[in-house]
């Protein structure tokens, strides 16, 4: 049964799952803040469990923990859709706000704190802090989720 779906701004590329993501996490770093051009929340997902109809355009970069990322975008309206990371090999960091849903998906963890924008306020739903990438916190976060689904 499908749980949620998305897809990009020009509607050419849509994706569907039958899972709750594992993890979403607002990341502070200033390469995502870039590349996005405002705040970034990733919804991660197992890699099989999101399914995506078209192919897409790719673009190969370092992420904040200087691990190669590579990004994966609609080729006609540019659409960021989703994040493949070397350090989270075996899932799919899609971009929160291209599921149709999207409001319904709060982080539970914030990383790279260091480069919180002053201004940003908590409205408590972030449980878990990370002045960098806190990446062996992070995967152990999304193996207790994955235990609590499956449960
Ligand atoms: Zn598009
Ligand atoms: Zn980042």
């Amino acid at each position: 049964m499908i749980k949620h779906q998305g897809g990009c701004h020009c509607g050419q590329v849509k994706f569907r799952t039958d899972y709750d993501p594992l993890l979403v996490t607002q990341c502070h770093c200033q390469r995502c803040r870039r590349l996005s051009g405002t705040m970034t929340f990733y919804t991660i997902f197992g890699d099989d469990e999101v399914l995506f109809e078209r192919k897409m355009g790719q673009y190969d970069f370092l992420g904040g923990s200087g691990m190669p990322m590579r990004l994966f975008f609609c080729q006609q309206c540019s659409t960021k859709l989703y994040y493949a990371a070397d350090v989270f090999e075996g899932f799919k960091l899609i971009v929160t706000g291209s599921f149709d849903n999207s409001s319904d998906f709060e982080p539970q963890a914030e990383v790279f704190t260091n480069n919180k924008m002053s201004w940003l306020r908590d409205n408590g739903c972030i449980q878990h802090r990370f002045p960098e990438a806190g990446l062996y916190d992070r995967l152990q976060i999304m193996i207790d989720n994955l235990e609590k689904r499956s449960a």
